[in-house]
């Protein structure tokens, strides 16, 4: 199961992809998390990327790609993956396309998580208390939301040309958020994810 995770800031694709994980078992490939953990490390890749990120823009595409292909390359992607971060322009869509076209594995699914402005600001508030993140800044948080109306809205179009895009509504609480994933992808969940 290859899934591409699309949605604005904050609209919740970090949590759905790690509750996904437990459903499907497969890796769960954060580019955001990649690069956070450059930063951490300190590699000159993860400081440059740091500038970038706080000021809410992209990463150049050529080192998103790399990062990725090298990513992808892991035998631990063998049985699939949930992508939460890339592609966040039609560039790296395609380049995406190519990619796993290579691997003789593209991707089945592409599920948007649909989410009003409103409620991004204030999850985003909220996270920026609890999680920290340099990114997370009133004007950051702004800045990120344009980039991704400009650059990133345009690659869920990309996959519904495709035929493989499906939107979600992210409203609501996160199991409920998970079924609507989950029976898009034709899966009943295996555990007891489910909290009545
Ligand atoms: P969110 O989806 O909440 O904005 P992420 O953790 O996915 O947060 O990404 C944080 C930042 O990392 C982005 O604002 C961007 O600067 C950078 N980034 C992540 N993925 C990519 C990518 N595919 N291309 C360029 N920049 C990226």
């Amino acid at each position: 199961m290859r899934i591409v995770l699309l949605g604005p800031p904050g609209s919740g694709k970090g949590t759905q992809a790690t509750m996904l994980v437990e459903q499907l078992k497969v890796p769960h490939i954060s580019t955001g998390a990649l690069l956070r953990n450059a930063a951490k490390r300190g590699t000159a890749l993860g400081l440059q990327a740091k500038a970038i990120t706080d000021k809410g823009e992209l990463v150049p595409d050529n080192i998103m790609s790399d990062m990725i292909e090298e990513r992808l390359g892991r035998d631990d992607v063998s049985g699939g993956f949930i992508l939460d971060g890339y592609p966040r322009n039609v560039a790296q869509a395609i380049s995406l396309d190519e990619m796993l076209e290579r691997l003789n594995t593209p991707a089945d699914e592409a599920i948007h998580i649909d989410i009003d402005p409103e409620q991004i600001i204030k999850r985003i508030a909220r996270r920026a208390e609890v999680e920290g993140r340099s990114d997370d800044t009133k004007e950051t948080v702004r800045n990120r939301m344009r980039v991704y109306a400009e650059q990133t809205a345009p690659v869920a179009d990309y996959y519904a040309e495709r035929g493989i895009l499906t939107r979600v509504l992210g409203d609501g609480d996160k199991e409920e958020i998970l079924q609507r994933i989950l029976s898009v992808l034709s899966i009943s969940p295996t555990s007891d994810c489910i909290t009545e």
